[in-house]
């Protein structure tokens, strides 16, 4: 290498340019990589997403400031960016690379995610609505307590109204996604609705569908549907079925003393007689009914009624006493409505407790084929709870209210023998049989409840 160089020294001429020109080409060199090539800069990403490369971080915060302006006009809401989401990553690169504003302004739109200032319902310390403004969230609590205001029917008088709301809860300024924000409408709806919650319920001794649907007030044929793999005649305890509740965001109690005028039914007395057959009524004495006052304290959460108490009655007209003669004398057309003891050659069992009766619903008593016009029993001694027309399709009803709490039930009868309030006893004819309401032929439709749940009236006198 010396002596390359010693000797080209020797020939200075040629010498000397060469040197210039390779200063030159080292010069441009050093010049392209050090001020050209390698310019600081920072690679832009959002969830491992690239926006593009910037020369500073303030680049994109003031894009990102204009960006905010042009939404907070389409929106018509203040708005705060999740920029903690951004990452910036120092690369070293040049001019040519760096993101043009456009397409930066694009990505940023197409990819970071902001939040609305707006107000929040605080439902036990949880951010539950959001809406615009604070009137709306004020108004929302306002037009959910008016809503369970009780009224007064006819008669009726309320006095001393409480009402509150039973979560404690805040309005307060909030940040949420755009699409989270209610109108004041469709806050009030999700406030009373609340949100749908499947809860596992174990089944305890003594349950049955029926039970479960009163004791969480759900509807009871929802509830047999959503639980198809049990057979709601074989529930058993410790089976564990699902309950869709309805939980609302805000429950009103109301508590008020309630005064209203009712009517006392006369009492009835019945005088047994001889001469009568056994389907003939007279009344002796035509009685009258009496008032009365009550007065009572209720409460209310929205709108069921959690708790009744009577405070006092105050009389206003004494009932007068009502007298039956009640018929003693056989016809020779009686018939026990008790399948067990159906006399011979009198009725047949002409449908069996739960059949099938098309949309799922099954048959709740027995039937017993009968001409119209024979005599129907008293199954068991009572009270008459209901005895008149029933538009569900029983047609003329009598419902008795047995001691022991158990209801039995009558139904198509042609005339009806009783009132309610009377007393029966143990095969006292009630009713004549018939045709009436849903029926297809002339029969007696009996039925047994037990604790309002029906159950088959053959299985049931059978143990009895
Ligand atoms: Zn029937």
């Amino acid at each position: 290498m010396i002596a390359i160089l010693s000797k080209l020294f020797k020939h200075k001429r040629v010498v000397l340019p060469i040197i210039y020109l390779f200063f030159l080409v080292v010069g441009i060199l050093v010049f392209n990589l050090v001020v050209v090539d390698y310019i600081d800069g920072f690679s832009v990403s959002i969830n491992s997403i690239d926006l593009g490369i910037v020369k500073s971080k303030s680049d994109v915060q003031s894009r990102l400031s204009v960006i905010e302006k042009q939404i907070e006009y389409e929106k018509n809401i203040d708005i705060e960016f999740e920029d903690h989401l951004i990452l910036y990553s120092p690369i070293e690169t040049t001019l040519d690379r760096f993101t043009v504003q456009q397409t930066l302004d694009q990505n940023l739109k197409n990819h970071i995610s902001y939040k609305c200032k707006v107000w929040a319902l605080v439902v036990n310390n949880k951010e539950s609505v959001f809406c615009r403004t604070k009137e709306e969230i004020e108004e929302l609590v306002n037009r959910i307590e008016k809503k369970f205001v009780p009224k007064a029917g006819r008669g009726e008088v309320i006095e001393n109204l409480t009402m509150r709301i039973m979560e404690p809860y805040t309005i307060e300024q909030a940040y949420s996604y755009y699409d989270a924000i209610k109108t004041l409408d469709e806050a009030v709806d999700y406030a009373l609705q609340g949100t749908q919650e499947i809860e596992t319920y174990a089944v305890q001794q003594g349950d049955n569908f029926f039970t479960i649907a009163k004791k969480f007030d759900i509807n009871f044929t929802q509830l047999v549907r959503a639980n198809e793999e049990f057979d709601p005649e074989k529930l058993k305890a410790g089976d564990k079925i699902s309950l869709s509740l309805k939980k609302p965001v805000l429950n009103v109690e109301s508590k008020y003393r309630f005064i209203k005028e009712v009517t006392i039914p006369p009492p009835v007395r019945v005088v047994l007689d001889s001469e009568l057959l056994r389907t003939e009524r007279k009344v002796d004495i035509q009685g009258e009914s009496g008032r009365k006052q009550i007065f009572a304290d209720k409460t209310y959460i929205n709108e069921k009624q959690f708790e009744v108490v009577i405070v006092k009655e105050i009389p206003i007209k004494a009932p007068k006493l009502r007298q039956l003669r009640i018929g003693t004398r056989r016809t020779p057309n009686d018939i026990l409505v008790s399948g067990a003891v159906l006399p011979p050659g009198m009725g047949v069992i002409s449908d069996y407790f739960g059949a099938p009766r098309g949309g799922g619903r099954r048959h709740l008593g027995i039937d017993i084929a009968i001409p119209t016009g024979a005599s129907v029993l008293a199954y068991r001694p009572g009270t008459i709870l209901r005895a008149g027309w029933d538009g569900t399709g029983y047609g003329n009803l009598v419902t008795i209210a047995h001691d022991d709490g158990t209801e039995t039930r009558y139904a198509h009868n042609s005339k009806i023998l009783v009132e309610v309030g009377q007393r029966v006893a143990k095969g006292d004819i009630i009713a004549l049989s018939g045709n009436t309401g849903k029926s297809t032929g002339p029969h007696i439709h009996f039925e047994i409840r037990v604790g309002g749940k029906p159950v088959d009236p053959l299985l049931y006198l059978r143990s009895h």
